[in-house]
């Protein structure tokens, strides 16, 4: 029996999926990735021999048993997913069965959208004493969101928010936080495929505008929204400085100064 690994091909730019990643995707008898042109990109590491099939047709069943029938005749199988696979890519529906199976299951990080989309804007998702809190969210759709996860309340804490698959509804993204205490002309970053050769585009602008510059771009589906106290950043004199970094702070290799 072989063992199934779920890797993470990074958000788009062929060399940001991981070494071990690439090692992996080399070794594999048999790659299944999601359809996506990320993770096609990042098929150029399978060696000739490998079985490739593309799950953009098969339903959760099919995918789960396309795993499961691959572990059974092959050493290496992976899952190849965009961006991180532990971030809305079904990683526990999909090892359940493996588990119950009897499949040994790894998991390979990638790097997310939402890091991409940060670095692509040059922005950081925190600032010392402005904010040291990262969420990760979505707003509701088909997925149905738990009851104490709204999207009023998570945007009430005032903390950067990432948020992913909402692109479509970024009107009624922008009326709640502005409900929830934002400022309307708190700075909003859109970056649209993130990293991607060529295709990336980042658009800033604040919650009073941001969805009308999105609908004059076309940018309506793969793209990260970045809210958060810390964008713009660099253009502003610092609120302070991280500890990390200050001299009178003691660091385990280096001893604090009084100077
Ligand atoms: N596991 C992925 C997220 C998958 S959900 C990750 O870690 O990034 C798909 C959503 O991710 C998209 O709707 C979009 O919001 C975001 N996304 C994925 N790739 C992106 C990219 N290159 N640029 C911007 N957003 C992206």
């Amino acid at each position: 029996m072989g063992k199934v690994w779920f890797v993470g091909a990074g958000p788009g730019a062929p060399d940001l999926i991981t070494v071990r990643g690439t090692r992996l995707l080399a070794e594999a008898d048999a790659i299944l990735y999601t359809g996506s042109l990320v993770a096609e990109t990042a098929l150029q590491w399978a060696s000739p021999e490998c079985e490739i099939a593309d799950s953009k047709s098969m339903d959760l069943a099919q995918v789960t048993e396309w795993l499961l029938d691959r572990a059974a005749r092959c050493q290496t199988v992976v899952r190849l997913q965009t961006g991180d696979p532990t971030l809305y890519g079904v990683v526990a529906e999909l090892a359940r069965p493996l588990d119950a199976a009897g499949v040994e299951v790894g998991i390979v990080p990638g790097v997310s959208s939402a890091m991409a989309s940060a670095a692509a804007a040059g922005e950081c998702l925190t600032l010392p004493e402005v904010t040291q809190t990262v969420i990760f969210t979505r707003v509701s759709e088909r997925t149905k969101m738990p009851e104490r996860e709204h999207f009023a309340g998570l945007a009430a804490h005032g903390c950067t928010l990432c948020i992913f698959l909402s692109i479509e509804r970024i009107e009624s993204i922008a009326q709640t936080l502005e409900e929830a205490g934002w400022a309307a002309d708190a700075p909003v970053v859109v970056v649209h495929k993130a990293t991607w050769p060529g295709e990336e585009l980042v658009l800033r602008g604040t919650i009073a505008d941001i969805a009308a510059r999105c609908r004059e771009a076309k940018v309506e589906r793969q793209a990260l929204i970045l809210v958060s106290p810390a964008l713009g950043a660099r253009q502003h004199a610092p609120r302070a400085t991280s500890k990390l970094y200050d001299a009178s702070f003691p660091r385990r290799f280096r001893p604090a100064r009084e100077d």
